[in-house]
């Protein structure tokens, strides 16, 4: 009996010391640069908290803050960096004036479209210059969602020349706003929210934003009606980043969770945006009949081209890292887009030749 006892007793410690402790609630806090209701921007930090959560049974808790709550839309790698945030959601471009080469990240003018550049991403070594880059903000940087390739801009009036270009006040970011600076443009980085009103007040004359899935409903046609095709941001990426010292205390299982549910959100980003852009495209036709859509004259656009020819051989002079990273992407988009042309290029060049 007391034998009996013991034994029970023994199972029940083998019992308790199977059973796993509880682990303690994990509660991060992601700032975004959007407002958040600003899809489908907005939508995929709000998708890796939701994916996160239920992975997790509510063990592991994201909540998102847009920028009607932090104010600081521009502050994202900051906050990041400084752990008051351990997420942010942002545009890696936004970030130029701290590191030159957190431009690579987003889209370059004249640069990749969307499936070359995740190949360059995952199967070359565009993750391996991001986590460089990134390495000295103490910060992992993820792909985030990607827009396709942008339309080029609204303006108050048709662009005919270089000259046309000469004393505009445009927002433009990224290296594509040095590239409109060296054609004349008064080049300005405003956040999204207050576009509009800028448009509107003639604080600005011209605008890029992204295509007319959000352009439309921001409307800029009701001040800029002429809309044109897009040379600057052919793909742009948005990104995650991740605090290094909160990832690296998160169980294995939540970082896998986590990285797992960012590329997730980032793959139906790219789809929804598509898919928004399908249906404004559509009705832009027949309710906004105003809109003018025009692609920029051959010499314009090679004005644009030799100058982004320019703005990429001043940073790889001036910084060894560029130069690297500038022959790896250039090197890649070659080899990619022999495909591309034979894979995308060719198959829509057929159906359009069929059509005609
Ligand atoms: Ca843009």
């Amino acid at each position: 009996m007391k034998k009996a006892l013991q034994i029970t007793a023994l199972l029940g410690a083998v019992a308790l010391l199977a059973t796993p402790v509880a682990a303690k609630k994990i509660k991060w806090k992601l700032a975004e640069t959007w407002p958040s209701t600003l899809t489908p921007l907005a939508s995929p930090p709000a998708k890796v908290a939701a994916l996160v959560s239920e992975m997790t049974n509510g063990e592991f808790v994201i909540k998102v803050e847009g920028k009607e709550k932090h104010k600081a839309p521009l502050g994202i790698l900051d906050m990041v960096k400084g752990g008051q945030y351990k997420m942010g959601h942002s545009g890696s471009y936004y970030w130029k004036g701290k590191d030159i080469n957190t431009v690579w990240f987003t889209s370059m003018p004249f640069g990749m479209t969307p499936s070359e550049q995740y190949s360059w991403f995952y199967y070359g070594n565009g993750m391996k210059y991001m986590a460089e880059v990134y390495d000295k903000f103490g910060i992992y940087n993820f792909p985030g969602g990607n827009t396709g390739n942008q339309m080029g801009g609204w303006f108050r009036k048709e662009i005919n020349s270089v000259d046309d270009l000469k004393g505009l006040k445009m927002r433009i970011p990224g290296l594509a706003g040095e590239v409109m600076a060296k054609l004349g443009v008064n080049v300005t980085n405003i956040p999204g929210g207050e576009l509009y009103t800028s448009l509107d007040r003639g604080t600005i004359d011209a605008l890029e934003w992204v295509g007319p899935g959000m352009d439309i409903k921001m409307g800029f046609h009701k001040v800029a009606p002429y809309y044109y095709t897009g040379w600057h941001e052919p793909a742009s990426e948005m990104q995650f980043m991740v605090n290094k010292k909160a990832f690296d205390k998160l169980p294995k299982n939540y970082q896998t969770i986590l990285v797992t549910a960012m590329k997730a959100a980032a793959m139906d980003m790219y789809i929804e945006n598509f898919a928004t852009s399908v249906d404004a495209w559509e009705k832009m036709k027949t309710d906004f009949p105003n809109i003018k859509v025009k692609s920029y004259p051959k010499p314009v656009l090679k004005a644009m081209k030799s100058a982004a020819d320019d703005v990429y051989a001043k940073y790889a002079d001036a910084n060894p890292k560029f130069k690297e990273i500038h022959a790896d992407y250039m090197g890649y988009m070659k080899k990619a887009r022999a495909w591309s042309m034979m894979m995308q290029y060719g198959y829509l060049d057929l159906n359009k030749k069929l059509a005609e």
